[in-house]
């Protein structure tokens, strides 16, 4: 066993401004934390690179909404943003980088209910360097399996106590279908709903790319993720690459998915904020589009992706 990356954190409190620092080796929470004792609170997961947060508005427009959803009360995006600073300053003091504009670090925002009986949130931002896997499987690809959510794309607008576009901390559904995928050999999931539509990954959203040659002979590239309000989580990293892909000239289009759809596809990918794009080789076993055509896309969209900040 590796041990695990040092953390730096500082928790966002009141009384200091620009963050309170605390030793992430030492016990920092009580145990009637209701983030601990029932999965009640929100998180963002970033990546830093070259010391600088990528995408943090929207993060942090998303923690927002994840609030909202939960009738939440969180810092404000200053607070958040000072917090971020000074854990960002004290892992580059604690842990200097071989190299600084290489370096990767997950930065992580927490927000829980709080202590039971007391009125507000318990927050805080945590540091530490990325794992070797996310690169890994960005360079190598993914073998992913189909498993059913359970629930049909119309429950997020019809049932919205199950905060399904919220990024709650009750991620234990999540990471069971992850070691399920491992037992059987894969290495990650689509969720598909009970009406059979694909929604996402249990950490990321999906991504499919078609070309086609238009009569006057040149390639139409069109970018394709699931319907938005099927009950996913909107993926910033989704966002911010169909920004650029459009200014770059790709057509876009949001669902229905069905699973054949990722198997008629030149390419699928599972993208989000620390993995960035990995392309997909297998789904159940069958592999997806043509390796060749599948590099190159991927090649033009990580281009597209590495220039946003
Ligand atoms: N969907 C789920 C369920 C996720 O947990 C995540 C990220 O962790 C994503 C999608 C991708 O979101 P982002 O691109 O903002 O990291």
């Amino acid at each position: 066993m590796t041990s695990p990356a040092p953390v730096v954190l500082v928790f966002l409190d009141t009384a200091f401004p620009e963050g309170r620092t605390a030793d992430a080796s030492k016990p920092q929470l009580l145990v009637t934390d209701q983030g601990a004792t029932r999965g009640d609170g929100i998180f963002e997961t970033m990546l830093a690179t070259g010391g600088t947060v990528r995408k943090i508005q929207a993060h942090l427009d998303r923690l927002a909404g994840s609030a909202e959803a939960l009738d939440l009360e969180i810092p404000s995006g200053e607070a958040w943003r000072r917090a971020i600073a000074a854990a960002l300053g004290g892992h580059r003091s604690q842990h200097p980088p071989a190299d600084a504009s290489g370096e990767e670090l997950v930065v992580k925002l927490v927000v829980t209910r709080g202590v039971e009986g007391a009125s507000s949130p318990t927050a805080w931002v945590q540091v530490s360097a990325a794992g070797t896997l996310a690169r890994h499987q960005r360079e190598t690809g993914l073998d992913v399996i189909l498993l059913d959510r359970g629930y049909d794309s119309d429950v997020a607008e019809r049932a919205p106590w199950l905060l399904l576009g919220a990024k709650t901390l009750s991620y234990a559904v999540n990471m069971a279908a992850l070691r399920h995928a491992r037992k059987q050999g894969a290495d990650d999931v689509i969720f598909i709903s009970s009406d059979g539509r694909v929604l996402e990954g249990p950490t990321s959203t999906v991504l499919l790319a078609h070309v086609e040659t238009s009569d006057d002979g040149t390639a139409v590239k069109r970018l394709i993720t699931p319907q938005l309000d099927s009950g996913i989580l909107p993926g910033t990293s989704q966002g911010a690459l169909f920004t650029a892909a459009k200014a770059a000239g790709w057509e876009l289009g949001y669902g229905p998915l069905e699973p054949q759809d990722l198997l008629d596809a030149d390419a699928v990918w599972l993208i989000s904020s620390v993995r960035l794009l990995a392309p997909v080789n297998h789904i159940d076993g069958k592999a997806i589009g043509t390796p060749s055509l599948q590099k190159e896309l991927t090649a033009e969209l990580n281009g597209l992706f590495s220039g946003i900040q």
